[in-house]
């Protein structure tokens, strides 16, 4: 679970903000739901992310395939090539910076 507590470490899904009441939303830019799964696994707006850093999105529902894909030190390296990626851009679509 480390990865994910990196992941959520972040803090900023909106998922978890709007039940905090720190978001008027839980959805995410494509319209659903924003979560730590969803921005690692499915969401369409970080294809692009996804493809560069050779992360290969959706591989299963169970949280234990997750993990056993993490306990490779390279997929580990590539998931957080991606999260840094995809909060930098989740940064500038906030700020309303044009890439
Ligand atoms: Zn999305």
């Amino acid at each position: 679970m480390f990865g994910l507590f990196l992941l959520t470490g972040y803090g900023s899904m909106n998922e978890f903000l709007n039940k905090r009441g720190r978001s008027d939303t839980d959805l995410c830019g494509c319209g659903r739901v924003e979560n730590v799964w969803h921005i690692v696994f499915e969401c369409g707006l970080y294809d692009e992310e996804r493809k560069s850093c050779e992360w290969p999105g959706w591989i299963g529902e169970e949280e234990k395939r997750f993990e056993r894909l993490l306990k490779s030190k390279e997929m580990y390296e590539r998931l957080m090539r991606f999260v840094e990626r995809v909060f930098k851009k989740r940064r500038r679509m906030r700020e309303g910076v044009k890439e």
